[in-house]
C-alpha cells in the first residue's frame, strides 16, 4: 500500500446504532467546502428541489401499481419544469433511442456470432460488478477506502458502462436510502414499475438532482473532471470494442466475428445490462410478493436470491437497506455476493483497505424470523 496515494477523506465514521439513519451522510461526513468556481455548478439551488411533497402515505402493499404500469396516483406530484430541463430530457431520450435503435438494426445488419454473444455476456456481467463495487459500494456508500488514483481509475473504468455521471448516481442513491419508497424516492416501484426500471433517470426531478449530499465527491477535482467528461470512457470503450472485434476476426476468421459485431455486441448491448439490472433491483427487490423480508426496515425492500445472481450481489436488498455501511450485501454463508468477493481480492492486492463488514449482532439482532 505505501506506493498508493493516501486518500484524504476524513476518517470513516463508526457504524451508528440503528436508531439513527445510517445513511445520514451530512451527519457522518460534514460537507467540505467546494471551491467558488464549482459552487454554482454543484451547489446551485434547484428550482425543482424546494417543492413541498405530501407526507408519506401509509403504503399498504395493495397500493402498488401493476407491473407494466407507467404511473399511478402514487406518483409524485407534477412540478413546474424549467424549459432547459425539458430540453435536456429531449436530448437524452433522443440520443438513447438513436443509439439503441442503431444497436437493434446493427444486430440484424451485421449479425451475431458465438464470440460476439459470449463476449457480450461476460462484458455485461463485468460491468455489473464494476457498477456494484465502484458506483454503489465505494462512491455511494463509502464502504471501503482506496487511494485517489485508484478510485479515479476504477471510476473511469465503471463509466465504460454509462449510468450518467458517477457523482449524480451516488447523489440519487444516497437520497434513495434516506427516502426509500416514500413519495420523494425517484426509484420506487410505488411510482410505477416501468418508471422504476428504466424511466426514472429521465424524470425532471432526477435530471435536476442536486449534488448536495455528495460533497465528499464534488470536492475532488478528478471526480469533477469525470463528471464533466461523462461520456468519454464509454466512447473510448466503443472504439476499443470495435478494434477488438476486428482483431478477433482477423485472428479467427472462421468465428464470424467482425469489427461491427464488436461495436454492436461488445460495445453497445453489453453496456445496457447494468442499467437494466439495477432497474430490476428497484422493481423486484422493493416489491411485496418477491423474495424474503428478513429485517423490518422502514421500506419495502426484500432479499431476492435469483436477483443477486443477476446483479452481482445487489439482490440482497433488504440486507443492504438494513445495514448500508457494509461492503457486503450477502450477510450469511450461501448468500451469493461476487462483489464482496471482488472487494476482498482487491484488498488482498493492497488496492483497497478499511473494508467494512457487518457486525455479527447486526446480522442476527433484528432477524424477523427469529
Ligand atoms: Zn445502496
Amino acid at each position: 500500500m505505501p506506493s498508493i496515494p493516501t486518500d484524504s477523506l476524513p476518517p470513516l465514521a463508526q457504524p451508528m446504532p440503528r436508531a439513527m439513519d445510517p445513511m445520514d451522510f451530512e451527519a457522518t461526513n460534514p460537507l467540505p467546502p467546494v471551491d467558488e468556481r464549482d459552487r454554482m455548478r454543484y451547489e446551485r439551488p434547484s428550482s425543482i428541489e424546494p417543492i413541498e411533497l405530501p407526507p408519506a402515505p401509509s403504503r399498504p402493499p395493495a397500493t402498488l401499481p401493476a407491473i407494466g404500469a407507467v404511473s399511478t396516483e402514487a406518483a409524485p406530484p407534477a412540478v413546474d419544469v424549467p424549459p432547459e430541463l425539458l430540453r435536456k430530457r429531449r436530448i437524452l431520450l433522443t440520443v438513447f433511442t438513436a443509439v439503441y435503435g442503431f444497436a437493434a438494426i446493427g444486430a440484424f445488419v451485421w449479425g451475431v456470432s458465438w464470440p460476439a454473444l459470449l463476449g457480450c455476456a461476460l462484458l455485461a456481467y463485468g460491468g455489473m460488478l464494476a457498477h456494484e463495487v465502484v458506483l454503489h459500494r465505494l462512491l455511494a456508500h463509502r464502504a471501503f477506502r482506496t487511494g485517489r488514483a485508484t478510485r479515479f481509475l476504477m471510476t473511469a473504468f465503471a463509466m465504460a458502462w454509462p449510468a450518467r455521471s458517477p457523482i449524480w448516481w451516488a447523489a440519487t442513491h444516497r437520497h434513495h436510502h434516506k427516502h426509500a419508497d416514500d413519495p420523494q424516492d425517484v426509484h420506487s416501484p410505488r411510482h410505477g414499475a416501468l418508471r422504476a426500471l428504466i424511466g426514472w433517470p429521465f424524470e425532471p426531478r432526477a435530471l435536476a438532482f442536486p449534488y448536495r449530499e455528495v460533497g465528499d465527491l464534488t470536492r475532488l477535482p478528478e471526480m469533477r473532471l469525470l463528471d464533466r467528461m461523462v461520456m468519454l470512457p464509454f466512447a473510448l470503450s466503443l472504439a476499443l470494442a470495435t478494434l477488438a472485434g476486428w482483431a478477433f476476426g482477423q485472428m479467427f476468421p472462421a468465428s464470424g466475428m467482425t469489427a461491427m459485431q464488436g461495436l454492436v455486441w461488445w460495445g453497445l448491448w453489453r453496456a445496457l445490462y447494468p442499467i437494466v439490472a439495477m432497474g430490476l433491483v428497484n422493481v423486484v427487490a422493493h416489491r411485496p410478493g418477491f423474495g424474503e423480508r428478513r429485517y423490518p426496515t422502514d421500506d419495502d425492500t426484500r432479499n431476492v436470491r435469483w436477483l443477486s445472481w443477476l446483479t452481482a450481489g445487489a439482490g440482497w436488498h433488504n440486507n443492504h437497506h438494513h445495514y448500508g455501511h457494509a461492503a457486503r450485501a450477502g450477510f450469511r454463508p450461501g448468500e451469493f455476493d461476487p462483489s464482496w468477493w471482488l472487494i476482498g481480492q482487491l484488498e488482498k492486492m493492497g488496492l483497497v483497505w478499511d473494508v467494512r463488514d457487518v457486525p455479527p449482532d447486526v446480522v442476527e439482532a433484528t432477524d424477523a424470523r427469529a
